[in-house]
């Protein structure tokens, strides 16, 4: 196999790095996010097909409440917040590890007035997240405190 470049990037500012462009979250637009930029660190190769991806949400920021096969391994880096998986409404704060299994509803939210950071690692070749039809939101309003906490 040929040998590949090794590639470094340097920190630039706090949690920015150089030749890393700080994107919008989802390229499609949308209200079922708020506040929240994506920047992808590393970008997999066939022999370590995933990506490593910097989230950032504001204060009172979201993810989308989503789900999909493929699976997340997130790190908090900066701040804190909440995160919603599967049924359970948990509070994350920096340097916690979240896994997010496959077809799990999960929604990330800084609920504690300051930026949430994570890391997240996925897969390069992954299915598109499936947002909650109009029944499954019904099912998830059923448990009062995830009512209470999704955001769509
Ligand atoms: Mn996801």
């Amino acid at each position: 196999m040929a040998p590949t470049a090794p590639m470094i990037r340097h920190t630039s500012d706090k949690f920015r790095w150089h030749g890393v462009d700080v994107l919008p979250y989802k390229e499609d637009g949308g209200t079922h996010f708020k506040s929240i930029s994506r920047q992808t660190l590393f970008q997999g190769s066939n022999d370590l097909p995933v990506e490593f991806r910097y989230f950032e949400m504001l204060a009172d920021g979201h993810s989308t409440l989503e789900r999909h096969q493929h699976q997340h391994a997130v790190m908090i880096i900066r701040g804190s917040g909440q995160v919603f998986v599967g049924d359970t409404i948990t509070p994350i704060n920096t340097h916690d590890v979240v896994h997010i299994p496959p077809m799990t509803w999960h929604q990330f939210r800084a609920t504690n007035g300051e930026e949430l950071g994570f890391l997240c690692i996925v897969s390069m070749d992954r299915d598109k997240p499936q947002r909650p039809t109009t029944e499954t939101l019904k099912e998830l309003h059923g448990i009062p405190q995830v009512k209470e906490f999704i955001r769509v």
